[in-house]
Formats: structure tokens, sequence, C-alpha cells
């Protein structure tokens, strides 16, 4: 039993034997004659150990303080994934009625559920407070009219956080400290609109203060700026107890720990990061003579996303000559940017292995390429691939899980792959592939 290439990359529970790649004990030829390809692979036990890590490595670095992890479940949400991370300990956090409808529909306590967004409408607050949400993150000076009118409406109170804009802006290895945010979402610290959001807040008695939110991006590597953040927060919070007399219970410092796609990326140790940003927050709850508060998290792309590999089927294979004089191989895969929009939206990078045998044939520089009509439809673009790949080969994907099917579309009328749950029982699809009959059911003719 060998490890694939970069072991880091690939779900927990894989392993190769004789060049074919195996989740969960099951070989991926098995799997592509069983379910079609392209399919998305999960390993169930590896998703609930990262799952069960995530919220260990918060609560251990955090104690005595309250700890609540939710899973964003943007980056991919079923109901059998409410259901094991939930069993792990973790809270689900949403950002739409459908996510909030499918995490209720998986039986997780609305009390366990937060809901995000900048544009909320009317029907998706009034679904949270009939299913008595957790918290309902306020975006918006307006929201909180909005969602007072709505509690009062029947009688309740609602639970309420304010995502703040702390001017810390994060993604990749930079942060970049601005002092307002040009982007749609939160409430600005620098304009005092923060403040004034809580203060009104404080004052309404249909609404309920729980804390304070930040989240200040994804694919987070460095730790300085959520540290950045929490300060920001934490001296918000003070400000706000001085002039109302309210201490907020929680702060939340949201999601965006960052996972390797490729061999040279590493992923967050989330251990590390805790324990020095739960430093941070110690130290400045010090400084600032306030008692410490509860924290929430929201991993989302961490839980779910290493957890994943797609496998696609090999087609056409053509050879290129570059302008440079060299070559490169474009490797045509049975799926592309309707399963997987990430490249084609944030220039992301990926990996990619042969799964179905083994092959000592010479690595060749490739680029792995969709079957949809746009040129732009590329897999990985640079990528070293044995010079014999053909048609019929099985290429599989890692760290495909978030936003990856969250993210398809039917682009071209290609039906969405399904995802198939390993390690948990016979494999089975936790969502089914999608088809013709399926596209044709929405086209009323
Ligand atoms: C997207 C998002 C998350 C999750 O981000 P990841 O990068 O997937 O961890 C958490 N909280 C909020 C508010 C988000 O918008």
């Amino acid at each position: 039993m060998t490890h694939p290439t970069s072991p880091h990359l690939w779900p927990e529970n894989t392993d190769v034997h004789d060049g074919v790649l195996h989740v969960n004990e099951i070989p991926v030829t098995e799997l592509a004659a069983g379910f079609g390809t392209p399919a998305y692979l999960l390993d169930v036990p590896g998703l609930r150990s990262r799952a069960a890590r995530y919220r260990r490595a918060f609560e251990e670095a955090f104690a005595p303080a309250q700890v609540s992890v939710y899973y964003a479940g943007k980056a991919f949400l079923s109901r059998a994934v409410a259901r094991w991370v939930r069993d792990e300990g973790l809270r689900i956090d949403t950002a739409s009625a459908g996510e909030l409808a499918t995490a209720l529909a998986a039986g997780i306590d609305g009390a366990e559920i937060g809901l995000h967004g900048n544009n909320k409408s009317v029907e998706e607050i009034d679904l949270a407070l009939e299913n008595g949400i957790g918290r309902l993150v306020i975006d918006s000076l307006p929201e909180i009219d909005l969602v007072a009118a709505r509690a009062a409406a029947r009688g309740q109170r609602a639970p309420v956080m304010v995502r703040v804009t702390t001017g810390v802006h994060a993604g990749g290895h930079d942060f970049i400290a601005t002092a307002h945010e040009d982007q749609k979402f939160g409430l600005s610290l620098a304009s005092g609109a923060a403040l004034q959001a809580l203060e009104q807040i404080v004052a309404n008695e249909h609404l309920e203060l729980l804390g304070l939110h930040s989240h200040i991006g994804s694919q987070i590597l460095d730790p300085d700026g959520f540290a950045a953040a929490a300060a920001a927060l934490l001296g918000l919070r003070a400000t706000l107890a001085e002039r109302t007399g309210h201490l907020a219970a929680e702060l939340d410092l949201g999601g965006g720990y960052g996972i390797a796609y490729t061999p040279q990326e590493q992923a967050v140790d989330i251990e590390a990061l805790a324990a020095s940003l739960a430093q941070a927050c110690r130290r400045e709850c010090e400084r600032l003579g306030t008692p410490q508060p509860d924290y929430s998290f929201e991993p989302g792309r961490a839980i779910v996303g290493p957890s994943m590999v797609t496998l696609y089927r090999v087609g056409t294979v053509k050879p290129v000559e570059l302008e440079d004089g060299g070559s490169r191989l474009y490797v045509s895969v049975d799926g592309g940017m309707s399963d997987n929009i990430r490249p084609a939206l944030y220039g992301a990078d990926y990996h990619a292995e042969l799964a179905g045998r083994t092959s000592s044939a010479d690595p060749v520089p490739a680029r792995v390429v969709g079957k949809h009509c746009e040129s732009g439809d590329i897999v990985i673009r640079d990528v070293s691939l044995p010079g014999d790949i053909a048609a019929g080969d099985l290429l599989a994907v890692p760290a495909t899980g978030a936003y990856g099917r969250s993210m398809a579309s039917q682009y071209n009328l290609v039906p969405r792959p399904p995802v198939v749950a390993l390690g948990d029982g016979a494999p089975r699809e936790i969502v089914r592939r999608e088809t013709v009959d399926d596209l044709l059911a929405l086209d009323l003719g």
C-alpha cells in the first residue's frame, strides 16, 4: 500500500495500490464503473475527523471560553453532510433559504443554525425566525428595522450579531489593512456604521444582541489578519460597553482557513493558528480591561475541501505546439467549468494524477481542460502527466470538496455530477447524478 504523491492534498483515507487510487479501500476503477464519471468522491470518515479536529483546536486554544464552531454550508451542503458535522459537535452556518431549508431538513435544530446574507429576503428572515434560528447576522442598517419588525410581528425577540467590516482584508498570504472596505459585506468600523448598528440593536426590544462578527476573507494561510480583526472587534465591544453598558457576550471570527490545492502549498496549521489567535485575544482583553467573550468560528473550505476528489474520464488528448518551440498536451476530461468554476472564476490552481493504472512513461507538460464551449474552460493550467495518458484513462483531482459541487452549473446543459459517499457503509450517492430528464423537467416547452 503506497500513498499517492503529495499525500497532504488527498483525503485522509486515500491509498494507491498498483497505480489505482483507492478511497476508503474502494478502487476508483470500480467507482467509475458503478457511478460513472465525472463524480465527486467524498471520504466520510475524513470529513468527520476534519470537523472534529477544527472543533477541538478552537475549543482547546480558547478554553475556558465557550467555543462554537459552525460549518459554513455554502462550501458544500447536503442533508447527510449536515448530520455528519452536527454529530461531530459543529453547528451549521447558512446564507440563503435553500441552505437553511437543507439544514432544517437534515434535522438540525434551528437554535444550532446561523443565517448570513447581505440581502436577506423577508421570506428568509421569516423562515429563520419561524424555526427558532440561533443567530441572524445583521449586514446593513436597514436590516435592523426589517428583522425587528418581523420578530415583533411574531411576538419574538430575534437573536442577532453584527457583521463588522474591520478594514482587515485577507486572502492568500497578503493582508492589506484599509481604512474603508470597498465591498458589499458588513458594517464599517471606520465610518462608525458598526457602532451605530450595535447601539440601535441594544436599544431595540425586539432584538437580542449576541455579539460581533467578522469574516475577513477566504483561503487565508497567515494568522495575522485574524488577530488584527479580533483586536478590532474586541475594541469595538469595549466601546459599546462604555457607551451603553452592554458587554457583548460573543465574538465570531468567521472562516477562511486555507488548504493545500497543489503540491507546493501547505494548509494552515489549525492548532498553531488557534493557539496564537487565542493568545492575541487574551492579551487584547487584558489590555482593554474587559472579560473574555465566548467565541465562534465558521470554517467551510477547510472541513470539506480536502475531503473530496473529483474523478474524471479522459477523452481527447491533443499535443499543441507552443510559440516558444515547446509543446503542451491538452487533456480533455468529461466535465470542466460546470463542475469546477474556481479556475475560471479565481484563476485557482489544482493538481491531478492518473488514477486508474500505473505508467512508466515520462511526465510531460499538460493542461487539463473540460468539454465546454469556452477556451477558458480549464481545470488545471499547468500539470505534469504521464506522456502515455490516453482516452479512457481515469484522472483524479484532489481538494475539490469546497465550492465545487456547490458552485456547479449546467452550462452547455451538462448534467451535474453526483457526490458519492465512501467509508460510511456501502458506497452511495448522497447527491445523485443529474440527468437530461432533470434538465428537461425545468423546461416547460
Ligand atoms: C464563506 C464564509 C465562510 C466560510 O469561508 P471558508 O473560506 O469556506 O472557510 C464563513 N463565514 C462567512 C460569513 C462566509 O461568508
